[in-house]
């Protein structure tokens, strides 16, 4: 794969070279839409973390399919990188510009065409750029809802979600991303366009191109349109708060939970510590007035007031220590509320060095002590802290270090491959939902085989043989 020569200096490069980019970029979306200045920039050139930061030549910000050719022609002709960047909600620093000053940044934010809901299949095409809140008002007021759901709905976008394979709190009943898929539209390096938006559920024609998309991180194509699957809404819902002594309690608990309530759409864990967090930043009230170990929090929903069915599972739940039971959606709204906000408390008191993960669900109590266990161990001058919480249903455990802010590069790496050499050392995978992006790329080994990697830059290498496509970022740039 061979890749555009670094400029020689500053952040513009060759200025005649420089000028016809930016004309071409100008003539592609209008002059409006190509942002050059600083000010006009900036939000797009710091990650949701505020750990990425780069420098963009441009940002470019077009509004249907054929700007996103133009775009991706001027840049392959000037060996531009071009890093898509959607709600820019991402956790591993792949939806901004490196600091070289080199590279393009493609908004997706003006492509937010929303089809009729297609009532008959249970279907939607919808524009990349347009957020998840979005897309739920739409579904809704037609009858259905949105298979997958996470905190960033308000600005995240579809075409990010299915960039990085989204999860979210709804996999347990309904499957990631990938599973919602079932046409996409998009725009390879070269400027061609893949369009297969008819949404058959029966369509043996060779490769799964929109399944190839999901995951890739804007490293394979732009992602202009979707065409996502739908599911009946569910008018009725419960949510409980559980409190129990300690993680292994709720795993086997949940196992319980899983058989007798069908209608369970989402197990979400958190503990103490976590808490206290919580309520130290945002001042919430303690849910049972006294501390507890551990908390699940699940949600069932139906046709039918799932209610008494979900009563009477946790009735036969042992060591369950307290509940709290929430049936309307100012209560419910309550108790989402303390496990949404363990992200944004921890990125009060942060920024936290993040490793969202997943293990055998058997193997996660035993995961989540040796994590805490082993980067307290890691402590230097400073002392590190683990925070973990997660979507227990899919054995998802979002894992937090603070202390690291301000840590010398060298010893972050070594917390990195010591906490992610855990995850391959319990048999999980380094990357459970936000992808790779540029936090994990150094350790894609511990969970793919060289042939898996040598399939990857195939690909990659098929697709993009220039490299502009948000080099850097899961695959060496
Ligand atoms: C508070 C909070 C809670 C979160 N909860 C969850 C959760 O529960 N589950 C979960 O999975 N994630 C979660 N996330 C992470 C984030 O919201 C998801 O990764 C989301 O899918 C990113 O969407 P985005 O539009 O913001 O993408 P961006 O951040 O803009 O981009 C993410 C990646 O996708 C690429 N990309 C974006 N758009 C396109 C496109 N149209 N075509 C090709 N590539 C593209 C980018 O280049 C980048 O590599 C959370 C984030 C926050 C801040």
């Amino acid at each position: 794969m061979s890749h555009p020569a670094p400029l020689p200096a500053g952040r513009t490069g060759d200025p005649p070279l420089e000028a016809t980019l930016l004309a071409a970029l100008r003539a592609a979306v209008g002059p409006s839409n190509v942002l050059t200045e600083p000010d006009a920039r900036r939000g797009h050139e710091t990650d949701w973390t505020g750990v990425y930061r780069g420098i963009a030549r441009a940002v470019v910000r077009p509004r249907v399919t054929a700007e996103v050719a133009a775009v991706l022609r001027a840049c392959s002709a000037a060996g531009a990188p071009v890093v898509p960047q959607g709600g820019n909600t991402g956790l591993v620093g792949g939806s901004v510009p490196d600091p070289s000053g080199r590279a393009v940044v493609l908004s997706t934010g003006r492509l937010r065409t929303l089809d009729p809901v297609d009532r008959a299949s249970g279907q939607v095409t919808v524009g990349a750029g347009v957020s998840l809140a979005t897309l739920q008002d739409h579904a809704r007021a037609a009858g259905f809802e949105v298979p997958v759901d996470l905190g960033a709905r308000d600005s995240a976008t579809v075409g990010g979600m299915a960039a990085t394979n989204a999860g979210g709190i709804h996999v347990l009943r309904h499957g990631t991303m990938r599973r919602q898929v079932v046409g996409v539209e998009a725009v390879l390096a070269s400027g061609d366009v893949w369009s297969h938006l008819a949404g058959l559920e029966k369509d043996n024609t060779g490769y799964d191109l929109a399944g190839l998309l999901c995951g890739s991180e804007g490293t394979l194509a732009v992602i202009t349109r979707l065409r996502l699957r739908l599911v009946p809404a569910l008018p009725r819902r419960v949510a409980a708060l559980l409190a129990w002594p300690g993680v292994g309690a709720m795993v086997d608990g949940l196992a319980s939970l899983r058989a007798e309530v069908p209608g369970l759409e989402a197990a979400e864990y958190f503990v103490r510590a976590g808490v206290d967090l919580v309520r130290s930043v945002f001042g919430e009230p303690d849910p049972f007035g006294r501390p507890h170990p551990a908390y699940l929090l699940v949600e069932a929903a139906g046709t039918t007031d799932p209610t008494a069915e979900l009563a009477a599972a946790v009735e036969g739940l042992d060591e369950v220590l307290d509940a709290a039971v929430a049936d309307g959606p100012t209560p419910r709204a309550r108790l989402w509320r303390l496990r949404e906000l363990h992200t944004e408390a921890l990125a009060a008191v942060g920024p936290p060095r993040k490793y969202d993960v997943s293990v055998p669900l058997p193997g996660l109590p035993a995961f989540v002590d040796a994590a805490v266990d082993l980067v307290r161990s890691l402590s230097g001058a400073r002392p590190l802290v683990c925070h973990h919480f997660g979507h227990l249903g899919d054995g998802n455990v979002h894992l937090n270090v603070l202390g690291l802010a301000d840590a010398p590069g060298e010893d972050v790496a070594l917390v990195d491959g010591a906490v992610l050499g855990l995850v391959a050392d319990h048999g999980g995978s380094i990357s459970a939902e936000h992808g790779i992006g540029r936090l994990k790329r150094p350790w894609l080994h511990l969970s793919r085989t060289p042939a898996e990697l040598a399939g990857f830059a195939a690909l990659k290498g098929a697709l993009d043989p220039a490299g502009i496509l948000n080099p850097g970022v899961l695959l060496p740039g």
